[in-house]
């Protein structure tokens, strides 16, 4: 499977008045076309500003991103990766103007773009997406204020896919959902991915909704990543302290056999002009004086699932 999107050491930091804070630091990883990389991590963790650098909104303060190949985060004329990439916002009532009809928030981007151009051709394409999305057409004329949740969050859909864009951010797009409608949104995701072969980064604080979209998923912690693999492996046996606390936290239906739960005590360490060390060292239950002093690198400790912990080998007593 070919490679759509690299991203290679990756970093965005913010000057604050207390320091720098460090959203993203150093994160690298790729995603194959037609495939979703879930991202996860508690609120804070880099994860959201991860998916909007990727796609220049803002730019990175270092690193570099491939897309089909060229490097795209020097690039001038950022039209076309307005085209091909797209983002999905977590509030659809947020991310929509209130002031406009589902027909003209959907219609934006292609007049922006120059796409369709006369008024016919726009109306047919606003049409369509909405019956792509499952958007009844008797609401072509509606304001976002009159539609519920699930109904909004298929305008904010079919906005991002207006472009035919090949690569998108869902950044936390069913979180402000109802239970039964975030079902039938990332049902429709899927079905949107296999028809027409999209590539998702899929961002979400809930890992019980991110297993059933992501090929792989990816933990990070304040700014970093701290474990990487295949979906289901990475849940049937999560190696990073941090994983293994967030997964042993997901309510279970008591017929199943429960994880041992991690309690996760401490501080979380300040991401303003970070000491060295592992981030995670103030919180994990296995901390040693090493983990203080030096950052464990990301590395490969079973086939393609990659953890960043010194002592990740004696933990899972993988030697
Ligand atoms: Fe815990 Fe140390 Fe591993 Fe960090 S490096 S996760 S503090 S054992």
């Amino acid at each position: 499977m070919a490679k759509l999107l690299e991203v290679q050491d990756l970093k965005k930091y913010f000057k604050t008045p207390r320091g720098m804070l460090h959203a993203v630091d150093g994160v690298s990883f790729t995603i194959e076309r037609g495939q979703t990389l879930g991202v996860v991590g508690e609120s804070g963790c880099g994860k959201s500003t991860l998916g909007r650098v990727i796609i220049r909104l803002p730019d990175a303060t270092d690193g570099k991103v491939y897309f089909e190949g060229e490097d795209i985060t020097k690039i001038r004329n950022t039209q076309l990766l307005r085209q091909q990439m797209q983002i999905i916002f977590q509030d659809p009532f947020a991310s929509l103007n209130p002031r406009m009809t589902v027909s003209e928030t959907i219609a934006e981007p292609l007049r922006i773009h120059g796409l369709v151009r006369d008024r016919s051709g726009i109306d047919k394409r606003v049409y369509e997406l909405m019956d792509t999305v499952g958007l009844a057409s008797r609401f072509v004329n509606s304001y976002p204020h009159e539609l519920d949740g699930g109904r909004r969050q298929r305008i904010g859909i079919a906005r991002a896919l207006a472009l035919e864009p090949k690569f998108i951010v869902c950044d936390e797009p069913v979180s402000a959902l109802d239970v039964s409608i975030q079902a039938q949104i990332l049902n429709l995701m899927q079905d949107l991915q296999e028809e027409n072969g999209f590539t998702y980064m899929f961002i979400t604080h809930d890992l019980s909704v991110v297993k059933h979209i992501s090929n792989d998923i990816m933990v990070m912690y304040l700014g970093m990543v701290v474990e990487k693999g295949e979906a289901d492996e990475l849940f049937d046996r999560p190696l990073h302290p941090y994983t293994k606390a967030l997964l042993a936290a997901i309510p279970e239906p008591s017929v199943r056999k429960s994880r041992e739960r991690t309690l996760l005590r401490g501080e979380i360490t300040s991401p303003i002009d970070p000491k060295p060390g592992c981030r995670f060292a103030a919180r994990c239950p296995y901390a040693k004086e090493a983990c203080f002093s030096s950052y464990p690198a990301l590395e490969e400790v079973l086939p393609e699932r990659f953890v960043a912990c010194h002592f990740s080998r004696e933990i899972n007593q993988l030697c």
